[in-house]
């Protein structure tokens, strides 16, 4: 069974103000031992599930554009000496507009192996980055795609935010137009929220910045869906759109409720059936690790996978996904793919009819406008997609 990795690196060179991740600015000391504590983290699972045939790898934060590029190198070492990495067709990292100024630092990646980037640009506008602290301009972000493109990447992904403090419809419209006049191939766009206890939490408490109500921030969506048909890129998932069919394949495999392993602190891992996580603490990581003993590269077939995982002295919050957990997040996950979900698979899988298991949802949805159906597969409607928490609640 191919297994998705993720690796997580907490490290960002400031704050900014809307962030809730598990990450921090203002923590480079502990990065020597922190990256021995992932080198050693994936030496323990590759003991731990000796055939674990990765099929992606993703470097996600935080910032892993931030810290030194050998770094990553030494930790797809650790990967490919401690996995099997035969299948592994896509190796993303995540990165920030102002670290990706040399074009050799690009031209490295590549070479280590990491295929698709991830480039945090957010917006074309130099206001709304100021609004949001980001640390780029617009030019930033724009010279950056071009370097990656200049490097080699032929994969290269841009994240939007719409939404934005005191953010117009005709802002938004200016940054999109952007699009066409890059060399990208994915763009991942969300609507900001506003996460309790960020300072951006209290500035919009205080009245400092004005957020734009719910329907301009939906009306920004149909924009921005319109906008990427126009430019061919297909919306293969609710909030991301590719051409050529350069679908991001790690995030895929969450969506289709796949396997994964969740490298790093605060990561989240999905194995046979076993949902857990990672102390969220960088510090607390890298002492649990350091105080771990080497496992021997053997299998017990004795223990249970659950023992197994939990001898890695990291992971926490084990839990069990049922089968009706199960059915849940394939109706959750799968309705957010324009693929939608089959009926008839759904059942072969389940050996039961969705009917009796969510009864008179279905066709309620279909009523409202919400799912539409077509030769047993459903999918969301563009009202759904809008709406698409109105929909999930109703399979859970
Ligand atoms: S760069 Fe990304 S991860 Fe780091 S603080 Fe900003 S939003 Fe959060």
């Amino acid at each position: 069974m191919p297994i998705g990795l993720y690796i997580h690196i907490p490290f960002c060179e400031t704050k900014c103000s809307y962030c809730d991740f598990n990450t921090y600015a203002g923590i480079e000391n502990l990065l020597a031992q922190y990256i021995d504590s992932i080198c050693k983290e994936i030496k323990l699972w590759g003991s731990v599930i000796p055939n674990a045939n990765i099929s992606t790898i993703f470097f996600g934060g935080g910032t892993p554009s931030y810290i030194p590029a050998n770094l990553l190198g030494q930790i797809l070492n650790t990967i490919k000496s401690e996995m099997d990495t035969t299948n592994c067709t896509e190796i993303t990292i995540e990165s920030n507009p102002n670290d990706l100024s040399k074009i050799k630092k690009l031209e490295y990646y590549l070479k280590i192996g990491i295929n698709r980037i991830s480039i945090g640009i957010q917006s074309f506008n130099d206001i709304h980055l100021k609004n949001i602290d980001r640390r780029h301009s617009s030019a930033e972000g724009i010279h950056a795609i071009k370097n990656a493109k200049s490097a080699g990447f032929e994969n290269i992904n841009i994240d939007l935010m719409f939404g934005l403090p005191n953010q117009t419809k005709y802002e938004w419209i200016q940054t999109l137009e952007v699009v066409p006049t890059i060399p990208i191939q994915h763009i991942s766009m969300y609507c900001l929220t506003i996460e309790k206890n960020t300072p951006m939490f209290h500035q919009v408490n205080q009245g400092v910045l004005q957020m734009p109500d719910q329907d301009l921030a939906a009306e920004m969506y149909e924009i921005a869906t319109d906008f990427m048909k126009q430019e061919n890129f297909r919306n293969y998932e609710i909030s991301n759109w590719a051409k050529n069919n350069k679908i991001c394949e790690h995030n895929l495999a969450y969506w289709k409720n796949q396997q994964f392993i969740g490298i790093g602190p605060g990561a989240h891992s999905l194995l046979s059936s076993y949902r857990f996580s990672n102390i969220e603490s960088p510090k607390k990581y890298i002492q649990k690790l350091k105080s771990s003993p080497d496992f021997e590269k053997t299998q017990n077939n004795k223990q249970t996978d659950k023992d197994k995982f939990l001898t890695i002295p990291t992971t926490e919050n084990y839990e069990k996904q049922d089968i009706k957990t199960k059915m849940s997040d394939t109706m959750i996950m799968g309705l957010r793919l324009d693929s939608g979900i089959n009926l008839d698979e759904f059942e072969e899988k389940f050996q039961i009819k969705i009917e009796k298991i969510f009864p008179g949802k279905i066709d309620k949805l279909i009523s409202e406008n919400l799912i539409n159906k077509k030769n047993n597969q459903i999918k969301l409607s563009d009202k759904g997609k809008l709406l698409g928490n109105e929909v999930f609640i109703n399979f859970l």
